[in-house]
């Protein structure tokens, strides 16, 4: 099954041909820091079944061998890729429509934000908080 997504700003968009069944939330430090959010959705795809089809990223090496793949105009991450093994993991929100993927698990939960912790539960607004 084909899934297509990109950028923030469209300059990068890739397809990736793999029924994304391999998501789950990625609580480590390193994703928290790249992304600035408390958690990252991951899919694991093998390499060959995805393709930018459009832009070049950057990279950079966030430990050794593996790399971050993002926009250098709109800074969006998109692929974690370590140089070992066939398969990336390609940023699951960042899907034209993210909503078909179901997450299944999570991982690195020994450095889970503290403020995760109950959000479920807090004042929920549609919208803004008015
Ligand atoms: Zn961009
Ligand atoms: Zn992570």
């Amino acid at each position: 099954m084909n899934h297509t997504g990109g950028c923030f700003c469209g300059a990068l968009r890739y397809q990736v041909n793999d029924d994304l069944a391999d998501t789950g939330f990625c609580h480590c430090r390193l994703c928290q820091r790249a992304h600035g959010a408390p958690v990252v959705v991951w899919s694991t795809v093998a390499r060959e079944d995805f393709t930018y089809t459009q832009g070049e990223p950057h990279r950079f090496e966030s430990t050794p061998g593996h790399w971050r793949e993002f926009c250098s105009n709109c800074g969006t991450h998109l692929v974690f890729r370590p140089d070992a093994g066939d398969t990336l993991d390609v940023a699951s929100l960042t899907l034209d429509e993210p909503a078909q993927v179901k997450p299944f698990f999570h991982i690195w939960t020994s450095s889970q934000w503290p403020g995760w912790g109950g959000a479920e539960a807090l004042p929920r607004h549609a919208q803004e908080e008015p």
